[in-house]
């Protein structure tokens, strides 16, 4: 097992009564990025929200490397090398692009390193230069998606979780948020990914876990599960 991966062994997700996620077994690798995909309500983001420490969980094992996840607290997560994109974006639409992306390294201190992943972002996402001083709430859905990947990018994550990251996107922005996954897989990011948008999921994975009722049901090669008829008309409604 390669040093950086996430470990996740019989998951476990309850809010009060209701089971989100049950037995749930996964690793990511350095480097990989793996999608989760399913119908509405079947775990997925119960599962990235545990890993996060933002849903009460049980486990065997939640590691990310070295850490034992289950250990540390939620506010403690992103110091730990998890970053994470919420559905539904969450920029802060009063600040400039600038302050948000500064407040994504609130984990560290801002030192030359932190000036230096700023500058990595910009290259990543150059609208966000061009904007770093207009109001985040200002921009275009598409551009604070861009904003919302660039801030979680700012604390240097080794693991980074993203909730339907091109939700309300054109498919011209699709294709860039694939670029940009590329580009981080390519840098050794483990990435696990949400996604609804078969097109994107499948471009942008090698593997697939298939959840149902908060079960990983199936895993397979992206490859493989792109052309699978029941994966199609099942989870991905095509
Ligand atoms: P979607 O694609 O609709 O977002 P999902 O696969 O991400 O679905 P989750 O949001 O993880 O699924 O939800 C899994 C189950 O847990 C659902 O039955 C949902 O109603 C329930 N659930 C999610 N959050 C809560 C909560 N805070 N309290 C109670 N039940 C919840």
């Amino acid at each position: 097992m390669a040093a950086g991966t996430l470990q996740v062994q019989n998951l476990g997700v309850r809010y009060g009564g209701v089971t989100a996620v049950e037995g749930s077994s996964f690793e990511v690798a350095p480097g990989e990025c793996v999608g989760i995909i399913g119908a509405n309500g079947a775990g997925k983001t119960s599962t990235l929200k545990a890993l996060m420490g933002l849903a009460p969980r049980t486990a065997d094992a939640l590691r990310l490397g070295e850490v034992d996840l289950a250990r540390v607290k939620a506010r403690h997560v992103v110091r730990h090398g998890i970053g994470y994109v919420p559905e539904g974006r969450h920029v802060f639409g009063g600040l400039s692009v600038r302050t948000n992306l500064e407040l994504g390294a609130h984990s560290r201190r801002w030192d030359d390193q932190a000036k230096a992943t700023l500058e990595e972002v910009y290259t990543l996402f150059p609208v966000l230069r061009d904007m770093r001083e207009r109001l985040a709430g200002a921009l275009s859905g598409g551009q604070q998606q861009m904003l919302a990947i660039g801030r979680a990018l700012m604390s240097r994550p080794r693991l980074l979780l993203l909730d339907e990251p091109s939700m309300g996107l054109s498919p011209k922005l699709v294709g860039e948020v694939l670029d940009v996954l590329q580009v981080l897989r390519g840098r050794g990011l483990a990435m696990l990914l949400v996604e609804q948008n078969a097109w994107l999921t499948f471009e942008a994975t090698e593997r697939c876990l298939v959840m149902q009722n908060g079960e990983v049901v199936m895993t397979g090669r992206s490859a493989d599960l792109r052309h699978d008829p029941a994966v199609r008309r099942l989870y991905l409604g095509l």
